[in-house]
């Protein structure tokens, strides 16, 4: 045993992101607000935690995530609080906390942000996660869900994805829904020992979400099951052909998914999912669909609603290799100076300021060793080094040393800032092999 102090480690299922990493979240999550707001969404942010009940309500008793997933705890005032796991109940209790039904109508909501749920941890499955997503609230209708659907087409082309679907299907309206229910209940009740765990219990609190389990015994029990779209009502089949009528005719592709239901109670009609081939069995990206029920069943009146949230750490992790490339920033130049004389350090710094003003960035290392030098050139992929000495000051020239062909040149300072101009060095500054 040594006596050193304890050695702390991000908590399990959490995790740090670190610089270019972030300059990369930070890209996305602006090209989510730019799209966004093309469609005249405006951003809200929700705190971070809430009533517990407002989940267990808006997210629904029955729901994985309110049944066994929730950070809860008792704050110092005997509240019962949760870290949120989920946006859409935050957002819909601040439309009604807000009077938003007032507004004009629809109001138009997205948010990004770290929503919280213990979890099992694996690749794409983390206990503080990230989402970005959007709620249309209000004056809905089939134009509702295309619309939100087509922003968020148009956000992943944005990105530069190629290899997307979005999957799409209906549940029906309220009353659809529960005669479906009724139908797989007693169709699997006499196979209920031939389910997962996990689906045993969701015979009996949310049997629609057994549908959609990726466990492979409830596959095998749930074949020759009823289907969903022998339940509809007129009205709510009439309502999915105009969806996907709308959306094949912007172009959108989509596949209709006869067994994708969302866990939670409250949607009704259009639900719909992306998933990206690049993520295994954790291929959801982002998952969405109309709700009916929820502005009312958190006080306000009966609202139409429609939404998604995407995975952010799921997104970013299957990011197009062009865009990653593109997102990440160019490295500064770096700056040498050539001895320790008071002047030569005073004008090394001057330069760097004179670059930064251009907006070029810069890192001024002072009298560094070129090994130093060489060594933060490539760990910032810096696509030059400056190098100024007592001649350099005389003859107000800069020696620079490139590293894509790692050759030096003495250049005159009024050239320099054109030199180092983009596209010099590339989008990222990557040298080349
Ligand atoms: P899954 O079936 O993968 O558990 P979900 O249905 O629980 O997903 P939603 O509640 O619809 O997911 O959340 C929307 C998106 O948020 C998901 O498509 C996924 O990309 C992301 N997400 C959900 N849970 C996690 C998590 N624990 N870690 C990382 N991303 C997550
Ligand atoms: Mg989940």
């Amino acid at each position: 045993m040594t006596a050193g102090n304890k050695r702390f480690q991000a908590v399990k299922g959490t995790r740090d992101l670190l610089p270019l990493e972030t300059a990369v979240w930070a890209a996305v999550e602006n090209v989510a607000r730019r799209v966004f707001g093309l469609y005249g969404f405006g951003e809200i942010r929700t705190p971070i935690f809430e009533e517990t009940e407002l989940f267990a309500r808006g997210v629904g008793e029955s729901s994985d995530i309110v049944s066994k997933e929730m950070y809860s705890f008792v704050d110092r005032g005997g509240r019962n609080l949760t870290l949120r796991p989920e946006n859409t109940a935050s957002v819909v209790r601040a439309y009604v906390q807000h009077g938003m039904h007032a507004l004009p109508q629809p109001v138009k909501l997205f948010y990004i942000g770290p929503q919280f749920r213990a979890e099992n941890v694996q690749k794409g499955r983390y206990r503080q996660f990230h989402q970005i997503g959007a709620e249309w609230i209000g004056a809905g209708g089939t134009r509702a869900d295309v619309e939100v659907i087509e922003m968020l087409w148009r956000f992943f082309v944005e990105l530069g994805f190629a290899d997307l679907t979005v999957r799409i299907n209906t549940v029906g309206d309220r009353a659809s829904r529960s005669r479906f229910r009724k139908e797989l209940v007693s169709y699997l009740r006499p196979k209920i020992l031939e389910l997962s765990e996990d689906s045993q219990r969701r015979l009996l609190t949310n049997p629609l979400r057994i549908l959609d389990s990726k466990d492979s015994r409830d596959h095998a029990a749930l074949l020759g099951a009823p289907d969903l779209s022998d339940c509809m009502s007129e009205e709510s089949v009439l309502f999915f052909n105009d969806v996907c009528g709308q959306l094949q005719n912007r172009g959108i592709h989509f596949v209709i998914s006869p067994k994708l239901v969302r866990g939670l109670d409250y949607y009704t009609n259009t639900v719909f999912e992306i998933v990206s081939e690049g993520l295994g069995s954790q291929n959801a990206i982002c998952g969405g669909g109309a709700y009916e029920g929820l502005v009312e069943e958190l006080g306000g009146q009966p609202t139409y609603g429609v939404g998604f949230a995407i995975g952010e750490d799921r997104l970013i992790e299957v990011l197009p290799e062009a865009t990653r490339a593109a997102m990440t920033p160019r490295g500064p130049v770096l700056l040498r100076a050539l001895g320790s004389s008071i002047e030569v350090l005073a004008a090394t710094a001057a330069l760097a300021e004179e670059l930064r003003a251009v907006g070029i960035p810069a890192l001024d290392l002072g009298e560094e060793t070129p090994q130093r030098t060489f060594a933060h050139a490539d760990h910032r992929s810096s696509p030059a080094i400056l190098i100024l000495g007592e001649d350099e000051l005389k003859t107000h020239c800069v020696t620079v040393r490139t590293t894509a062909d790692r050759k030096q040149v003495t250049v005159d300072r009024s050239e320099l800032v054109a030199m180092l101009s983009p596209p010099f060095g590339g989008a990222a500054g990557k040298r080349e092999p």
